[in-house]
């Protein structure tokens, strides 16, 4: 059935189709097969710019609206009308060259690519070709296999470019209320200013690809140049994936799988891909050049045209626009915006807050929250304390409550607050595990319930010296461990005491009085 099914769905005279005829899609690539092979591949993700205006027109750059109605001559591609560049889309740009490393280029060239399709009415995209914007970067992911928090190894991963362009339009195929076939178009996308970021060839595995797209992901909203939605196309992602035999240095032919809008479907993408050209290159075949999509439903690539070259596009320079300078002031002023980027915010935040690498991914999973702890913490009696209830006492209970940080009833001020309480003795850990639970039971924030259910403590002396009596009576070997010399039996009586007065005891008061009434009783000697 699968069979029939792909040799209907391939194009019938490619070698692809003719070795998967001839191969079972059932039987599993043995590991031996799969470690002879060294998967190649190379991401080019299309990001949307966060600006007000299209890249080129001053219509709105916003996602939806009724069809075709942020449009004008200019985005319509009608004859005469001329394209102005948007001086925000640059600033974007440079901004998120640089948060990854790029070098500038202070002269860049808009070209136009030729293609016609009836997104683009224009019949060509202005994008850039031979000068972009910027060029030579890279991110850093974690080193394959290396659990972060172990040593903090990375991998760096090339950037090879990143430059300006133009969306298209949309094509819109289905969903209609009647069964005919049919195509409208809507052109609101039309000129929306996008930057494309092309990798180096230099990630190995599908999983360290989620990890670039994820880190990339990351740089992009803390830099705030995307809101990177992949559910509204703001950031889309080709992978491009070749086998080459292990040790060999010729990389080997490529397929492309496009427009996949999810990181988790791009794994799954790259994970069949890669044992669908095993497959082809263990039957004798030889892998086509050409671009595929993926099938989520079927959990599979489908060949969908063979690859275009870029001689194919008959690149020239756009005569309508000017070289675009970047000078140095202007990058010097651009690059005031630049923030903190999430890597460096870690390691910063490991150092001062002394947490690992686990703790500091969750406190810096995005930068309104990163900000938002920091400005608290500086507030608290003890940052160190505050990240220790949020990891240890905050993060269990969202998970268990299926809540994202954001989500949380305890805000920040609430964690700080507590923090305090703890710090200074006034609340035991254990009421204040009570505390954090009543907060998520009734989704309410740690002020609130404090004050209603604040545990009435036992500040008073004597209370407490009459419990402490009570322990030392019934603990005559301890008392003699302590007479010894063994000051650490202390904590025995503190705990114990701290029972008898159902936790309410003031446990900066009693530990002061045991150490006291302790070393009353005179060492042993
Ligand atoms: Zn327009």
């Amino acid at each position: 059935m699968d069979l029939i099914g792909i040799y209907q769905q391939d194009n019938p005279l490619s070698p692809i189709a003719r070795i998967k005829m001839n191969m079972s899609t059932t039987t599993e690539l043995s590991p031996e097969v799969l470690a002879k092979y060294q998967p190649v591949i190379g991401l080019e993700v299309h990001v949307q710019l966060l600006t007000e205006t299209k890249a080129f027109c001053n219509c709105v750059n916003r996602y939806g609206g009724e069809p075709n109605t942020h449009v004008c001559p200019t985005c319509l591609g009608l004859p005469g009308a001329l394209p102005v560049l948007n001086r925000h889309a640059v600033e974007l740009a440079v901004l998120a060259s640089k948060a990854i490393h790029c070098e500038i280029r202070e002269t860049s060239i808009f070209s136009r690519k030729n293609y016609f399709y009836p997104d683009s009415p224009k019949g060509y995209q202005i994008s850039q070709f031979d000068r972009p914007i910027a060029e030579n970067g890279w991110i850093e992911i974690p080193a394959a296999g290396a659990v972060p928090d172990a040593t903090g190894a990375t991998k760096r991963i090339g950037i090879t470019r990143l430059h300006l362009e133009e969306d298209a339009g949309k094509s819109l195929h289905d969903g209609f209320a009647d069964s005919v076939s049919r195509t409208y178009i809507d052109l609101n996308r039309c000129g929306t200013p996008l930057v494309e970021i092309v990798s180096e060839p230099d990630l190995s595995t599908p999983d360290e690809a989620f990890e670039y797209l994820t880190r990339l992901k990351e740089i992009l909203l803390y830099t705030g140049v995307s809101d990177c939605n992949m559910e509204e196309g703001s950031l889309r992602c080709d992978a491009n994936v070749s086998m080459m035999l292990k040790g060999a240095v010729k990389f080997g032919t490529k397929a492309e799988v496009k427009n996949v809008n999810s990181f988790r479907y791009i794994r799954a993408a790259l994970e069949y891909e890669i044992e669908r050209q095993i497959e082809v290159l263990e039957g004798g075949g030889r892998v086509v050049q050409e671009s595929r999509l993926w099938n989520n439903a079927e959990g599979r690539t489908y060949s969908m045209r063979s690859k275009e070259q870029a001689h194919d596009y008959r690149y020239f320079p756009e005569p309508d626009l000017p070289p675009l300078v970047v000078g140095e002031a202007w990058q010097r002023e651009i690059l005031t915006a630049l923030p903190e980027l999430p890597e460096t915010r870690r390691k910063r935040m490991i150092e001062e807050y002394e947490i690992g690498q686990q703790d500091a991914m969750t406190l810096t999973s995005t930068r309104g929250f990163a900000d938002r702890f920091e400005t608290a913490a500086k507030e608290a009696k003890s940052p160190k304390r505050v990240v220790s209830l949020i990891t240890s006492e905050l993060t269990g209970r969202l998970k268990a409550a299926n809540l994202e940080l954001e989500q949380s009833p305890v805000t920040l001020k609430g964690i700080v607050q507590a923090a305090d309480l703890a710090e200074s003795g006034d609340l035991s850990s254990k009421m204040l595990k009570q505390l954090l639970d009543t907060c998520f039971a009734e989704s309410k924030d740690f002020a609130e319930v404090y004050e209603r259910d604040k545990p009435k403590q036992i500040s008073d002396a004597g209370a407490i010296e009459a419990m402490i009596d009570e322990v030392i009576a019934a603990n005559p070997k301890q008392v003699a461990q302590y007479r010894g010399g063994k000051k650490t039996v202390a904590a025995f009586f503190v705990g114990n005491a701290m029972r008898l007065s159902k936790g309410q005891a003031n446990p900066v008061l009693l530990n002061e009085l045991v150490t006291r009434k302790l070393d009353a009783l005179g060492s042993a000697e």
